[in-house]
């Protein structure tokens, strides 16, 4: 059984030579090729600051944003209604409408260059899981209404009789429909990505983790790789995600690396029809399913928030089951990919955006509603490394909070299971 990443398996190959030498300058390096990286690298071309070069530990979208549900959609993962609670609404407002122009970037960026990632412009559906519970159904309606009052954000409501229409399946109630969201293949995306910005004149290099960073007197940095390489940059933008370790305590040190898992399904026969919806779907628990139908009508499903990082066999049985639990008439199929990723979460689920000392710069911390902010923040950076603007200030007040360490990630374990749980009362209550 293939069991690896079905966007590993099916992306093109595209590669990218190592970093060698020690004579090459650049403008801006970026450590991590994921999004964050290179929507940073690409938004700073796209500015005029073509001297840039990305510098990957292991290929282009080796992290969450290769192995990602692949759903585009506006929002982070801290809810809309927290940040107007933090934040005031002007600011809350601001900060939702820059990902939802993210979102309207990145089909911009796929659309004028081309690039081959099976978008499908679906929109995303939210369904209720606790179908009868009158309480869930009117928090959903609320949810539209709130959406609509503070964000002008419309957001379909749809009954769950068209739900059922669209969904074979008895677990669902009403569900709410971002008619804006689209989904696609992410490491497609990653990988075309990482070529536009290499064809515009930057540099990008996999297999080069950074090793070391040495502050350079007069100014800028000296980053040595793995494999004894060094470059120098006047500006240096880590985004490393979940899978930083060691480099840099201070950012190590204020964010979990969580893992959340997906798996392939076998293409369904043409007499197997069960989702007649181009829609990304999911559900409106704490740790809900995600899952959407491929161009080859598999279906990739994901689900689960964990602290550990489990074998592929292991995801595989997990996310059946809870396939299972939604469509029984999906026994027969075979699993044929099933793999994990780790996401960054700082304490308050808001990305961590900033500057740790001059011509030192990061972007971390998506969490698990990352694709559209990890281009907020490359065009958050690309704005304030070409001297354009400064970071919003409301950003900057979802700093770096520590998470101590293991202590940190058992506490995170335990409220995770204790949301669980709680949806699992819920969903056995009436009403
Ligand atoms: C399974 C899964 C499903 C998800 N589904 C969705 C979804 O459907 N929609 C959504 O919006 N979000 C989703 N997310 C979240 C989203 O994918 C992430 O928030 C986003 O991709 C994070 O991007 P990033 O660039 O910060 O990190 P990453 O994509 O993890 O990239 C970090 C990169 O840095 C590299 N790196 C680390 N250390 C070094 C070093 N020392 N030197 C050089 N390189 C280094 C890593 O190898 C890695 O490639 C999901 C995440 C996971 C894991």
């Amino acid at each position: 059984m293939p069991f690896d990443s079905y966007y590993a398996a099916t992306a093109p190959g595209i590669e990218f030579k190592p970093l060698v030498g020690s004579t090459a300058f650049v403008e801006t390096a970026i450590l991590g090729g994921g999004f964050a990286g290179l929507a940073t690298a690409r938004g700073l071309q796209e500015r005029g600051r073509k001297s840039v070069a990305v510098l990957e530990a292991r290929t282009i979208g080796h992290g969450a944003s290769g192995r990602n549900g692949g759903f585009v959609f506006g929002g982070y993962s801290r809810d809309a209604s927290d940040l107007v609670n933090d934040l005031g609404l002007a600011p809350a407002r601001e900060l939702y409408a820059l990902s939802r122009d993210a979102v309207g970037l990145i089909r911009r960026r796929i659309e004028s260059h081309g690039l081959d990632c099976e978008r499908v412009e679906g929109g995303a559906l939210w369904l209720n899981w606790f179908r009868g519970s009158r309480r869930a159904e009117r928090q959903l309606r609320e949810q539209a209404r709130w959406l609509r009052e503070q964000f002008g954000v419309s957001w379909d409501e749809i009954a769950p009789d068209q739900v059922r229409q669209w969904l074979d399946s008895e677990r669902y109630g009403a569900a709410l429909r971002e008619r804006d969201a689209f989904h696609f293949h992410p490491l497609k995306y990653a990988l075309g990505l990482a070529k536009l910005i290499a064809d515009d004149g930057g540099r990008v290099h996999e297999h080069s983790g950074v090793e070391a960073i040495d502050a350079v007197a007069g100014g800028g940095h000296l980053i040595r790789t793995s494999h004894g390489a060094s470059l120098r940059a006047e500006q240096l933008v880590i985004a490393g995600g979940g899978y930083l370790q060691g480099l840099l305590p201070s950012l190590t040190g204020v964010r979990l690396p969580i893992a959340t898992y997906v798996m392939a399904t076998e293409p369904l026969p043409t007499d197997l029809d069960p989702i007649r919806t181009p829609a990304a779907l999911y559900d409106n628990r704490f740790a809900f399913d995600y899952y959407r139908m491929l161009a080859d009508r598999r279906l990739l499903w994901g689900g689960r928030i964990s602290i550990l990082e489990r074998e592929p066999v292991r995801i595989a049985e997990l996310l059946r089951a809870d396939m299972l639990k939604v469509y029984p008439q999906l026994a027969s199929l075979k699993i044929e990919h099933a793999w994990g990723g780790l996401m960054s979460y700082a304490r308050h689920k808001m990305p961590q955006i900033g500057q740790l000392a001059p011509g030192l710069w990061f972007a971390q911390a998506f969490g698990g509603h990352g694709v559209a902010p990890t281009t907020v923040a490359g065009e958050l950076l690309a704005d304030a490394i070409s001297g354009k603007s400064a970071l919003p200030a409301s950003l900057q007040r979802y700093g770096l909070t520590p998470v101590f360490g293991k202590a940190g990630l058992l506490a995170a374990q335990a409220s995770y299971s204790w949301a669980e749980l709680r949806d699992a009362l819920r969903e056995s209550l009436p009403g």
